[in-house]
């Protein structure tokens, strides 16, 4: 993806703290910096995305139906590598270990959801696999992931894979994405959500609203998105967000 390109994870990170958007993707510095509090003790989007993504890799390679042992190995190596990119490589393994264990729990949960059940009706390979989908929102491109897409009765269905209930705004970029390729007109595609934590599959309604908001965030925002100077991208007002945050020693704050 280009540096200067608008993501969703971005867009999260920036409305989260402008100063951490910048640490994390305009500063010249090493933009993680290093921190040394377990990642469970963390919170930003971005620290919620390593605990997605890591859930995630879980989910997929329980998918691939590889041995027990084997998809140990590729999550907690999917894991850590994310992880030690932010902290020490004790605390990253730490969290390999604490992801794997939960998401060892969701997947008990999966396994025995009559909603997965369904979903295996067709073969995985069929309909779910990650991919990135761009969506031109006036000269900018907008990024995200889509997990699964497949037609029926006439419909074409846009499945989404996250933690917490349906985002709206990952929702709405699906639809306009299968808008803009043809697949289905706007307002016409069936969208569901999965939640890994959960094991839910919920089927949501048009995002028209969501959609809009996301032309106007990415118009609007990006702009700024794109500036390089510091004074751009304030602190925080909020002093608790500064607590959990994984750059507060990068900041300075
Ligand atoms: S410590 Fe606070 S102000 Fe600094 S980057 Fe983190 S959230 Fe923003």
């Amino acid at each position: 993806m280009s540096p200067d390109s608008w993501s969703l994870s971005r867009d999260l990170l920036f409305r989260f703290c402008p100063r951490a958007y910048w640490l994390r993707y305009r500063g010249p510095r090493d933009p993680w910096g290093r921190v040394s509090l377990p990642l469970k003790k963390l919170d930003s989007p971005e620290i919620r995305r390593l605990r997605e993504d890591g859930l995630r890799a879980a989910f997929y390679a329980h998918l691939d139906d590889a041995e027990a042992w084997q998809v140990r190995q590729v999550c907690r190596q999917a894991i850590f590598r994310q992880a030690a990119a932010i902290t020490s490589a004790t605390a990253a393994s730490e969290w390999a270990e604490v992801l794997l264990e939960e998401s060892g729990d969701a997947l008990e949960a999966l396994s025995d959801s009559a909603d997965l059940a369904q979903l295996r009706l067709l073969p995985p390979g069929r309909f779910l696999r990650q991919e990135q989908i761009a969506i031109p929102v006036g000269e900018f491109s907008a990024f995200s992931r889509l997990d699964g897409r497949w037609a029926g009765q006439g419909k074409w269905k846009l499945l989404q894979v996250g933690c917490g209930g349906p985002h709206r705004w990952r929702l709405a970029l699906a639809e306009l994405w299968a808008a803009t390729k043809g697949l289905a007109r706007f307002g016409e595609a069936e969208l569901a959500w999965f939640d890994l934590e959960t094991g839910r599959l919920e089927w949501c309604g048009s995002s028209s609203e969501a959609a809009q908001q996301i032309r106007e965030r990415v118009l609007v925002g990006a702009p700024l998105f794109l500036s390089n100077d510091e004074a751009d991208y304030p602190l925080c007002a909020e002093l608790d967000k500064c607590l959990g945050c994984p750059w507060r020693q990068t900041c300075g704050r």
